[in-house]
């Protein structure tokens, strides 16, 4: 938001999976007044789509064809947590199985596929006013933010965070299995060949591993109160 701009803020959260931006992006936005969008859950949305289809997921065409004919929606469920929509239908509760986790990052990591995510995130923070989390916003999305961080937490404690998550979900898993699917999971996200996981270089980092979900928030408000002079 540079002097005498009338755009909104935009602020950018990325990281690795697990290193709690969602929980916290939400919070942040309620704080701020400002909109929260989850970009994984539209990746999350098409993989399951594909996966619903039978779509082959190696091809990378198909997949292109897919998301032009998908609609996704993300709006605010009444608990504040994010509701997807894919073609009308709400799919929420199925974004965090196995097997979207297992799939998602083949699915997002396709070019074609990407330019197209990308068109419609950037329309949608076209009037700023957003937090918006992921793993590109800060350096491909959304490169103009006006404040971007990027959150950590060592490995072990992204997979107990996900072993919580699933089994509010139902799913028990074993700890080490999931520290294994995020470790691969940002292997896919950090070496793709387009918009890969990065920190922007103008990033603030905060590792999350001892550190309350509040206590993140309170460090991003202040940041963001630094930077934009409120
Ligand atoms: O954030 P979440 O774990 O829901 O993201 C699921 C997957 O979606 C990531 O592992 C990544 O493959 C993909 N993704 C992405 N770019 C984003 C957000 C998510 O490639 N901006």
């Amino acid at each position: 938001m540079t002097a005498g701009s009338i755009r909104q803020p935009i602020i950018a959260v990325d990281g690795p999976a697990g290193a709690g931006k969602s929980t916290v992006a939400r919070k942040l936005a309620e704080r701020l007044g400002l909109l929260y969008m989850d970009t994984g859950a539209m990746y999350r949305g098409l993989a399951h789509k594909a996966l619903r289809h039978g779509v082959d997921l190696r091809d990378e065409s198909s997949l292109e064809d897919l998301l032009t004919h998908t609609v996704i929606d993300l709006y605010r469920g009444r608990d504040g947590q994010t509701e997807v929509l894919v073609d009308g239908e709400n799919v929420t509760p199925y974004l965090r199985t196995p097997e979207v986790n297992a799939s998602v990052s083949v699915v997002a990591g396709y070019p074609s596929v990407r330019v197209e995510m990308v068109r419609r995130l950037r329309k949608l923070a076209e009037h700023g006013g957003v937090v918006m989390d992921g793993r590109d916003i800060g350096t491909y999305v959304l490169p103009e933010a006006d404040v971007k961080f990027f959150l950590t937490a060592s490995l072990e404690a992204r997979a107990r965070r996900r072993q919580k998550d699933l089994a509010r979900l139902g799913y028990q898993v074993a700890v080490d299995v999931l520290a294994q699917e995020i470790d691969h999971r940002d292997r896919l996200d950090s070496t793709r060949a387009v918009a890969p996981l990065a920190r922007a270089t103008d990033a603030v980092m905060i590792d999350t591993t001892n550190l309350e979900v509040d206590h993140v928030v309170d460090e991003m408000l202040s940041v963001f109160r630094r930077v934009v002079g409120e």
